[in-house]
């Protein structure tokens, strides 16, 4: 049998955007989708090759290929059919998702849903790792009675009203519609005596606990999944994954960037003067000596290989940068300002280099700007 032509099955004309073969595609689709047309052969087909158009015009290369050769673009020996399924599925999530997707597992396994767990840890934490232990809500079977809903001992009987079946027909006007029943509510099953522990619906609320690994650098927003620790699934669907969002808390001393930590460090002017000495504690709680060169300005940083934080999945480790800000003294005594203006005193373009002539050269570069 000859192949339509692509743009024929979609229906649109060889010069159309993407935008509208999505819109043509999505049409036809509901049109012949099998769940609409449930035991018609020729329905399943054309959603075949509306399908298979659809998977080669929309992607730009193949549409391309498609343009220039035909179908002999895509005829390797008769082979080439294999991942249609799986993609023809993604294809079809992407546009349909709620409209259509559900639809076609009511009564088949589903998968659970994934859960998102939010966790927020110290930076030391961040720095060591932890092993977490996170309490979950989880739906499970009901242990009093197995998962059947009724009592122990009693059994469901077969609903009288749909027979089992779990739909009604009703009849109303020319058309005969079908709904789930009322009596059972589509379980097809009646519980006369229903379990107490579950009431009835065979499923209990449990907390589980599950012990994480957090490694060691995890940063602000990593997400951990842990496939397979979401929802469980129904009717022997898999069970959905959970997401572990890790956020650290602010640290009173210490800021991060990547791997590395920055600590302010308040010098007094003398020390920041002189030189000196202070002890500072680094991340994983011991002390570190950091040495104040004389003459150190406000913002100098000292750095300290190898303090910071470490990488993750890696032997890397970040550095400590301490931050030196010198503090201008206040509340002097009598003593201490006359101390200071006998400083001032014998201050020059040596002492403060920055400082002196500062205005001078700013008022000279104005002037210059002016005087052109
Ligand atoms: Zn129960
Ligand atoms: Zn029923």
């Amino acid at each position: 049998m000859a192949k339509r032509d692509f743009y024929e099955v979609l229906g649109v004309s060889k010069t159309c955007t993407e935008a509208e073969m999505k819109v043509a595609f999505r049409k036809a689709a509901m049109q012949w989708h099998p769940d609409r047309n449930p035991g018609n052969m020729e329905a399943e087909v054309q959603f075949k090759e509306i399908n298979e158009a659809y998977q080669t015009l929309s992607d730009g290369q193949k549409r391309a290929a498609y343009d220039r050769y035909g179908h002999a673009a895509f005829e390797q020996g008769g082979g080439g059919n294999d991942g249609f399924a799986s993609s023809m599925a993604d294809i079809f999530d992407d546009l349909f998702g709620d409209v259509m997707g559900r639809r076609g597992n009511r009564n088949g396994p589903a998968r659970g849903s994934d859960l998102r767990y939010n966790m927020e840890i110290s930076l030391e934490e961040a720095f060591t790792g932890k092993l977490a232990s996170l309490t979950l809500p989880a739906s499970v079977t009901c242990e009093a009675c197995d998962g059947t809903g009724a009592k122990s001992g009693a059994k469901p009987r077969v609903c009288p009203t749909c027979g089992g079946h779990g739909r009604v027909r009703a009849q109303q006007g020319f058309f005969a519609i079908e709904r789930t029943c009322p009596q059972c509510h589509g379980r097809g099953e009646m519980i006369d005596d229903p379990c107490q522990a579950c009431g009835g619906s065979g499923r209990v609320t449990k907390e589980r606990t599950l012990s994480v690994n957090i490694p060691a650098g995890v940063e602000d927003g990593t997400r951990i999944r842990l496939s397979g620790e979401g929802e469980a699934g129904s009717r022997g669907g898999p069970a959905g994954d959970l997401y572990i969002f890790v956020s650290t808390k602010p640290h009173p001393f210490f800021q991060r960037d990547g791997a590395d930590l920055f600590c302010r460090v308040p010098i007094s002017m003398v020390q920041a003067a002189l030189g000196g000495e202070v002890s500072v504690h680094t991340i994983d709680g011991s002390e570190a000596k950091v040495k104040i060169t004389e003459g150190t300005q406000s913002g100098r940083q000292f750095k300290l290989k190898n303090k910071g934080m470490p990488v993750l999945r890696s032997r890397e480790v970040g550095d400590l940068y301490i931050q030196a800000t010198v503090e201008t003294p206040q509340n002097l005594t009598k003593r201490q300002r006359e101390l200071l203006m006998e400083f001032d005193a014998e201050s020059s373009n040596k002492t403060h280099p920055e400082s002196s002539g500062f205005f001078a050269r700013m008022k000279d570069f104005f002037e210059n700007l002016s005087g052109q």
